[in-house]
């Protein structure tokens, strides 16, 4: 059986991961989640990114938003509004707030994040091994100008991706407490075991960006055996969907397929794919010695996405042979 690892954000990844299960039914997927994301509101634990992958590989997701439940309702989110209570601009439907309640009454249990997602995975069945990237806390902040100073202040990355749109330069992006966190039981493991690791194409900075900043996991996939390839979330120079570009601005990378597959660079990735619309960045991809190919990167449906992965899992064995 394939043994498959895939480093995963929120919607990129998460949709990704379904063409991939479709492709290879039978194969072992391990996901490692970004949880940079996670952010705590109203006394509770939220994790974006993992919620996303389990709601949209368990059935659960809203499918035009690509994140949240489907038939959400927004009654304790009124509620809360009419005591004055917010934030306001961070969307929590009621059937997505029973998750959170779950996994910070199990946290405040003494459970690890790995353990309480494995948990609420038991309802979602999704498919796949979904792991935290560590089971400490690490948060992702971005620097940005100060309106009522002159200097700069940190804002979480939620506030700055919701409730700001991005709309204000990106000066660092900081994943605060990655320095000290650990990868969560099994990532490093999964990650020597795998006989193919992929990046979905998930945001390069702020989703898999963050899971390679917890010490020891860049290591680890630089040296696993398997070979990495990764898949371009910049489509003719801009991100599908999203505000890639702020953040990619935000580390000095330019917004094209080619920059992105450098910035990771040959250390890290066997091979990358390029949406056919970039055909032309090929070659600059294969002289940084990354194996390259453009094929089509839009995951309109599950069977398009299932031929990415396919393609993916194709130049996999290619750059093993
Ligand atoms: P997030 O955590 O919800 O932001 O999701 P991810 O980090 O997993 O993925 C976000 C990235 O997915 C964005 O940079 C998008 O450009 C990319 N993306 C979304 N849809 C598509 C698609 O159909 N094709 C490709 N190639 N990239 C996509
Ligand atoms: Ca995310």
């Amino acid at each position: 059986m394939q043994r498959i690892v895939v480093l995963a954000g929120g919607i990129g990844g998460a949709r990704f991961l379904r063409g991939l299960k479709s492709a290879v039914p039978d194969a072992e997927i391990t996901v490692i989640g970004n949880t940079g994301d996670d952010i705590h509101l109203f006394g509770l634990k939220v994790c974006p990114d993992l919620d996303t992958v389990m709601y949209t590989l368990g059935g659960g997701i809203h499918e035009e938003q690509g994140w949240g439940r489907a038939g959400e309702s927004f009654a304790v989110k009124e509620e809360l509004a009419a005591y004055g209570v917010g934030p306001e601009w961070f969307g929590l439907g009621d059937r997505d707030f029973a998750t959170h309640i779950v996994r910070t009454q199990m946290l405040g249990a003494g459970y690890p994040l790995s353990a309480v997602t494995e948990a609420l995975c038991r309802r979602w069945e999704p498919g796949v091994r979904l792991l935290p990237m560590s089971d400490d806390r690490v948060e992702t902040h971005v620097m940005i100008d100060d309106p009522e100073g002159d200097g700069r202040k940190a804002v979480h990355f939620q506030e700055y991706w919701v409730r700001l749109r991005a709309s204000t330069t990106a000066h660092a992006v900081v994943p605060v407490g990655a320095e000290q966190a650990k990868p969560a039981p099994g990532v490093l493991e999964a990650v020597a075991m795998a006989d193919v690791i992929l990046f979905p194409p998930s945001n390069p900075v702020v989703s898999v960006g963050t899971i390679l900043s917890v010490p020891g996991v860049r290591d680890a996939v630089a040296a696993a055996s398997a070979p990495v390839v990764g898949l371009s979330p910049i489509v003719g120079d801009a991100p599908v969907r999203g505000m890639a570009d702020k953040v990619l601005e935000a580390v000095g990378v330019e917004s094209t397929a080619s920059a992105v597959a450098l910035h990771y660079g040959s250390g890290l990735l066997d091979g990358w794919l390029v949406d056919t619309v970039d055909a032309g960045r090929v070659a600059e991809v294969e002289a940084a010695g990354i194996r390259c190919r453009a094929v089509p990167l839009m995951m309109t449906d599950v069977e398009a996405t299932a031929a990415m992965a396919a393609e993916a899992l194709a130049l996999a064995a290619e750059v093993r042979a």
